[in-house]
């Protein structure tokens, strides 16, 4: 949206500058802060990028996840099945429950 827009829609909303108006909404969730200023939430949320405002750090991907659990080896989820086969550790605690549990499979309970 052009900046004469996003101007006009602030003083539509009752604001001086459209920098107001997304400080004055910050509190707000994206949806309701685009209700009240008459935009869509993705509108919202890319004026609070360009202000720096309300926007969470992203959250680490699924590869960060696992690297962070394979790097902690005092993670308890070590020596699990789920460690090996979701997670994608090899260490010798999660490749032993993973054959464990490849072989109850197999067997039946032991
Ligand atoms: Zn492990």
């Amino acid at each position: 949206m052009p900046r004469h827009d996003r101007e006009e829609v602030a003083r539509r909303a009752g604001h001086a500058t459209w920098r107001e108006a997304v400080e004055a909404t910050a509190h707000l969730s994206q949806q309701e802060a685009g209700r009240v200023l008459g935009v869509s939430h993705p509108t919202v949320r890319a004026w609070r990028a360009e202000l720096g405002l309300g926007v969470a750090a992203a959250r680490p991907s699924a590869e960060q996840l696992k690297a962070a659990f394979q790097a902690d080896a005092g993670d308890a989820r070590h020596g699990s099945a789920n460690g090996y086969r979701n997670l994608g550790c090899r260490c010798p605690a999660c490749t032993s429950a993973w054959t464990d549990y490849q072989r109850a499979r197999r067997t039946g309970p032991a």
